[in-house]
């Protein structure tokens, strides 16, 4: 008995908590592609109500995930008129309050984008930057991968990006 009580205890005093995220947006013309809160210049861009920063929505998932809090589309819905074209960082920055609100805060966010093209590598530094500041966290807490499907299904056509992400959280 005395022990589960420590065990518990011990359990209480470190809320680690993981989760994951995943997100998929079409590519079309006449768009932006914005992807980690960064415009890349590009002749398509991602489909989607809000601006489509699918590693930005991955990464709230994950956020969002780790905490049991849901998911993006439950606390910013697509039905949403007011979330037309919106800057998906306004999301992120609402997510990391909330967190922090039930009592958690970031360790480590770390995702992988998977697109065809165009090359995302020079990118990356400039949306480590971005979103560290949107999380309030330092650059070293966040990784960002590029990869290609290569060649192969929908993101190897060149139709779609993917991006995968992880978040640990620990207590505030
Ligand atoms: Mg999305």
């Amino acid at each position: 008995m005395r022990k589960n009580r420590s065990r518990n205890r011990i359990d209480e005093k470190m809320k680690m908590r993981v989760g994951i995220g995943y997100d998929v947006h079409r590519l079309v013309a006449n768009r932006k592609l914005v992807l980690g809160g960064v415009e890349i210049s590009y002749h398509l861009g991602l489909l989607g109500h809000s601006d489509a920063d699918v590693l930005t929505h991955a990464i709230i998932d994950a956020i969002l995930g780790a905490a049991a809090l849901g998911d993006i589309g439950t606390h910013f819905p697509d039905t949403d008129a007011r979330y037309k074209d919106m800057d998906s960082l306004i999301f992120l920055r609402e997510v990391a309050a909330k967190i922090r609100q039930v009592g958690y805060r970031i360790k480590n966010v770390d995702s992988t984008v998977i697109a065809q093209r165009p090359k995302l590598a020079p990118h990356i530094p400039h949306m480590r930057t971005t979103l560290a500041e949107t999380l309030d966290i330092s650059v070293a807490q966040i990784g960002i991968k590029a990869t290609t499907s290569e060649g192969l299904g929908i993101v190897g056509e060149g139709k779609a990006i993917v991006a995968q992400a992880v978040a640990c959280l620990c207590d505030l």
